[in-house]
């Protein structure tokens, strides 16, 4: 069971509730208009539904309303920055245009974003970069629960840890490579439990290492109360790529790497190391336009294998998501909406 809202809906009401728990008006509208903007990318698991998280957060001290960006070190293209704990959704974008001014001025940019709360859909980061023209590589760390288990391990050690790229394409759409290194998003197993359903086999281990098809082992306590785990995508090659997010996001940006058994701290801390370059100062431009079009209309040759829609590439079914929940709605189920509601009386915001 669910409802459905337009996305305009959506966005007054979580503007409203961040904005009652401590948010400028400009604050409260940027956090709403990314989240709504994950929910009609269809990354549900990164949309409204974190508001209430968001709101625990703040009222533990968490996460910090208002919070800018503290520079800590201007080394012109590389670029040392602390989230001092603020909406990823501002901090992030506060990073990301120091970055792309640097790269912009210069041909690249190294950008060490550390403490930021949670930064949301990194591929928002990327699409701000290819909107200028320039490529874009983000390794993520998470700090809030090891929720992921180590190729051959039997309980989680770490986060969700998302890899990121982003390829402009001359005129047309870029290519957005935005995932997890889980095998799904968290937030996926989240919304799978509040719709009551099983997720398919070997994504999930229970509290006990064992496989399980229950998403609630990692949104509920279990037995005990220990969780169960996700495991990483890719085998030992997804697994090492968690890792070298967990090395590069943590330990090198200075935010810090997960060593520690859970707790129940509701914030999600996010540490972003970014690379950004500019190809217009490369020197390959010319090569760089016509060689990625010319690989891309030959990937778009390949024959449909079958039961298939045939070849796309990343990015791509953000955008069409986008393209149908702008007219169709966003889909809400009633458990999600109804903590939504929840998390703006704790706060006093009247949402109807
Ligand atoms: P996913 O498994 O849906 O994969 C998404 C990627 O695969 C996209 O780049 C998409 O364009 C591409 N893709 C999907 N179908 C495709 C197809 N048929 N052909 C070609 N490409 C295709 O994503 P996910 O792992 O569930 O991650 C969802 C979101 O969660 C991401 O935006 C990620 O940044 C975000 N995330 C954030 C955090 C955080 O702490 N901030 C943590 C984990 C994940």
């Amino acid at each position: 069971m669910g409802q459905k809202f337009s996305a305009a809906q959506l966005r007054a009401t979580v503007s409203s509730i961040v904005k009652a728990a401590g948010s400028s008006d400009e604050e409260a509208r940027t956090v709403a208009d990314n989240l709504v903007l994950a929910n009609l990318s269809g990354h549900d698991s990164h949309g409204v539904g974190m508001v209430p998280r968001y709101i625990d957060a703040v009222l533990e001290g968490g996460l910090k309303p208002n919070a800018s960006i503290a520079v800590k070190l201007d080394g012109g293209s590389l670029l040392a920055i602390d989230g001092q704990r603020g909406y990823g959704q501002v901090v992030g974008e506060q990073a990301m245009q120091m970055g792309i001014g640097r790269a912009q001025e210069s041909g690249s940019c190294v950008l060490a974003l550390a403490n930021a709360h949670h930064l949301g859909r990194i591929g928002h980061f990327a699409e701000m970069a290819v909107a200028k023209g320039l490529v874009s590589i983000h390794f993520v760390n998470v700090q809030s629960r090891p929720v992921v288990a180590p190729w051959s391990g039997g309980d989680g050690r770490f986060g969700t840890n998302p890899f990121t790229v982003g390829v402009p394409l001359a005129g047309q759409e870029p290519f957005i490579l935005d995932f997890a290194t889980s095998r799904v998003a968290q937030g996926k197993m989240r919304v799978a439990h509040n719709k009551g359903v099983q997720v398919e086999p070997g994504i999930l281990i229970d509290e006990q290492g064992r496989p399980t098809t229950d998403p609630g082992v990692v949104v509920v306590p279990q037995p005990g109360g220990f969780f169960g785990a996700l495991l990483p995508f890719g085998e030992h090659k997804g697994y090492g790529m968690a890792v070298a997010c967990e090395l590069l996001g943590g330990a090198l940006t200075g935010g810090g790497t997960w060593h520690r058994p859970a707790d129940a701290k509701r914030a999600v801390i996010n540490g972003m190391f970014t690379i950004i370059v500019n190809p217009a100062k490369l020197g390959t431009q010319a090569s760089f336009e016509s060689e990625a079009l010319a690989f891309v209309e030959w990937l778009r040759q390949s024959p449909p294998a079958p039961d298939t829609d045939g070849v796309r590439l990343a990015g791509e079914p953000e955008r069409q998501a986008r393209r149908e929940r702008e007219v169709g709605g966003i889909e809400l189920d009633d458990q999600t909406w109804s903590e939504i509601v929840a998390a703006g009386t704790k706060v006093g915001a009247q949402v109807a």
